[in-house]
């Protein structure tokens, strides 16, 4: 935790939200405050209503710029560390307030599809438009984002461009990065940018990326231009094969991709992951998916190259209804976060994600090395119910891997973090560096992978630093995101490879019995 800078005390702060926005727009329940307090990096313990950061002054809603500029001129004036938020499904405690008296800034009700220009195909949102809303709106013209992370039915898309997310159908469509065409935001002191939207330019560097990928350490995103792509569900065509290692999976994904052929999925399960999903068919093996998707004819070539280089390794085919059934089911929308919460509070059992990326040289040796070291170093793998991961976002020079690990929890919920979590999401982390991956393919740093944010960009750390320096000078925008800060988050979250040291020297001969 760290105190608050600003000379206003919370009672003060409060009357300048009053002077700047309606009372009906400035949440002070103190439930709704201890939520928003943190994100789903603490599921487990806001599920036992254990809320160990600073509670925040209020939540405010904006309803537009304007809103945004003015909170954001009283937090630079007065030194108010602000967190940004829209749709709360982030995942690595970009949402925890790790300053007292911090200001929870709720772009939710900026909710407007502003325009939908289908010659130009790019459609303008408020950051706070859901994607699910704007692709249902999208289809009925014929049209689709192309963006379809797992979390749809609820992410913002001032949270989607902010933690640069990716969607399912990547391989074709390319992630939020590749979506974003023009942007309005808001900064420190209350300057409000806009770039505009243009085919292409050659104007510099690209200032959009100044705020994909921000976090709210830097502005907060107010509203976006986006492409928009041809909707064709009806050429869909689904692979799906077994086959017996990562490594012949990955050649698969490889040949497929460096071949030049854009399928929208390419994904690739390790025999554990696929057992979650595909018990009724993996039948213990490594499972590869495909789909091909967009006009008839590509979708033709696509599905003769998966078959053709499918048919050069060993392989089972799987019905592709088998496939297309899984996939119609994939999302989480608020029904999915219920029962998981119902299952964490039966149960004692959880399970986590953490995604990173390696070249295609690196990653079977990544995957290998992750798994060797949780099941030989890390004390308490007998208590790892699954452990495992997918290859689920392909590019040209190499591919991502999400590691999922679940267990049943024998700690308090205070003590879970620290015990489980963190050491295993920093053995991950750690690996990824160690095979010149990066430390995030999807999530964002947030708060809990930022001790690695140095590691991770060497010696061009000092552009992220001047870029935080420039922009947020007096330093309200979400400390502790992206850029470490002392006291941000929990002690051994902040000297992670020192906890997995000791551990590992303190288990050294256990190895044989953990494994
Ligand atoms: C079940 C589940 C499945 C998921 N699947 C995927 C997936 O397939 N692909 C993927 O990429 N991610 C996935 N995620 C992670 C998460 O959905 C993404 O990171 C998403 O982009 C977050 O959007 P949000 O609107 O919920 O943002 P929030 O959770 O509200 O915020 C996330 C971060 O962005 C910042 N932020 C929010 N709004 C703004 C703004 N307007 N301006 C500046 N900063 C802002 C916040 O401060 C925070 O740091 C998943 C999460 C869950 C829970």
């Amino acid at each position: 935790m760290i105190d608050s800078r600003s000379p206003l005390n919370r009672q003060e702060i409060l009357a300048e939200l009053g002077n700047r926005l309606p009372s009906e727009r400035i949440e002070t329940n103190e439930t709704a405050l201890k939520e928003a307090s943190v994100d789903r990096f603490k599921k487990y313990q806001s599920v036992h209503e254990i809320f160990n950061a600073p509670l925040p002054v209020a939540i405010a809603y904006a309803t537009s710029t304007e809103d945004v500029v003015a909170i954001l001129e009283l937090a630079d004036r007065y030194l108010i560390n602000v967190v940004p938020r829209s749709g709360r499904t982030g995942t690595e405690g970009g949402l925890e307030t790790s300053v007292s008296n911090t200001i929870v800034l709720d772009i939710s009700r900026m909710n407007q599809v502003l325009s939908v220009d289908p010659e130009n195909m790019q459609v303008t949102v408020e950051a706070g438009v859901q994607l699910q809303t704007l692709e249902d709106q999208l289809r009925e013209q014929g049209l689709t984002t192309g963006h379809s992370p797992q979390s749809k039915p609820l992410a913002q898309y001032g949270g989607l461009v902010a933690t640069r997310s990716i969607g399912q159908f990547s391989t074709l469509y390319g992630a939020i990065e590749d979506m974003v065409m023009g942007l309005e935001a808001v900064f420190p002191g209350g300057h409000t940018a806009r770039i505009k939207s243009v085919p292409r330019r050659a104007a510099g560097p690209d200032i959009r990326h100044v705020l994909i990928g921000n976090e709210g350490a830097l502005a907060v995103i107010t509203e976006v231009t986006l492409k928009v792509f041809r909707y064709f569900p009806e050429n869909d065509e689904f692979h799906g094969a077994l086959v017996d290692d990562m490594s012949t999976g990955v050649a698969i994904l490889r040949e497929v991709i460096t071949n030049g052929f854009r399928p929208s999925v390419a994904r690739l399960y390790s025999p554990e992951d696929a057992n979650q999903h595909f018990s009724h068919f993996s039948e213990g093996k490594c499972v590869v998916i495909f789909v091909a998707e967009g006009p008839k004819s590509i979708v033709e070539a696509t599905s003769t190259e998966i078959r053709r280089v499918l048919g050069q390794h060993v392989h089972q085919d799987v019905d592709p209804d088998l496939i297309e059934e899984w996939f119609q089911n994939l999302n989480w929308g608020p029904d999915k976060i219920e029962a998981e919460k119902k299952a964490m509070l039966d149960n004692q059992r959880l399970g986590y994600t953490t995604e990173v990326s390696a070249s295609w040289s690196q990653v079977t040796d990544l995957y290998d090395a992750v798994i060797r070291r949780i099941r030989n170093e890390y004390p308490y793998a007998k208590d790892l119910t699954m452990l495992g991961g997918h290859s689920s976002h392909s590019y040209q020079t190499g591919t991502n891997m999400y590691f999922v690990y679940d267990y049943h929890i024998d700690a308090s919920p205070e003590e879970e973090i620290e015990k489980y979590h963190i050491p295993l999401n920093a053995i991950i982390v750690e690996e990824a560096l160690r095979h010149g991956g990066s430390i995030v393919h999807h999530h964002g740093i947030g708060k809990y992978r930022s001790p690695w944010t140095q590691q991770e960009h060497g010696s061009a750390y000092q552009i992220l630093t001047a870029l935080k320096n420039a922009f947020d000078p007096n330093g309200v925008m979400n400390s502790g995101t992206i850029i470490p800060v002392e006291g941000a988050i929990q002690a051994a979250a902040a000297h992670p490879d020192q906890q997995l040291d000791q551990w590992a020297s303190e288990n050294r001969g256990r190895e044989d019995s953990a494994s």
